[in-house]
């Protein structure tokens, strides 16, 4: 396992659209768990998307505190539910906030690091972070939800980053 260098905005990769995994083999189970070793070497890190480290996969993972960590491999959401505005950072843009538009809760299907289908129903925290770790698969920042970048503004290094 390994800690890896997140890749900051703009890098070019977080822009791309990232590939679909075809097999789950060893290479795709040893990405997942540098991936939680990633989030976990730092408080505050809650998910990251493989190409946040320079992977083009669809490959998420979510680590809450206090909750057990979740690994989806190519992610769909397949139903939103209602609608808020929520403060969100993102570690790939260090030191910022932005108000987005998040549903309040979603319910999405992949696999796991096993093959295995999964369907997870979320809201909190856990939806909004399924949702941006699914955008940036997509090649998507939450910048690009935002009005205009004056909407952004800093915050504190510790607090929660996606
Ligand atoms: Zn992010």
């Amino acid at each position: 396992m390994a800690v890896i260098p997140i890749r900051l905005f703009p890098d070019p990769i977080l822009k791309q659209k990232s590939k679909r995994v075809r097999i789950i083999d060893g290479s795709i189970q040893k990405l997942i768990s540098d991936m939680f070793e990633t989030i976990h070497s730092v408080p505050g890190r809650v998910g990251l998307a493989a190409p946040q480290i320079g992977i083009p996969l669809r490959v998420i993972v979510i680590g809450l505190p206090e909750e057990e960590d979740i690994a989806i491999i190519n992610p769909e959401i397949v139903r939103r539910r209602g609608e808020r505005l929520i403060d969100e950072g993102c570690l790939s843009l260090p030191g910022y906030f932005g108000q987005v538009k998040r549903a309040e809760s979603v319910t999405v299907k992949g696999r796991d690091q096993n093959g295995k289908e999964i369907r997870i129903k979320a809201d909190g925290l856990m939806a909004q972070a399924l949702e941006h770790e699914i955008d940036h698969i997509n090649g998507k920042l939450y910048l690009d939800h935002l009005e205009s970048m004056d909407k952004l503004y800093k915050i504190e290094p510790e607090e929660t980053q996606l």
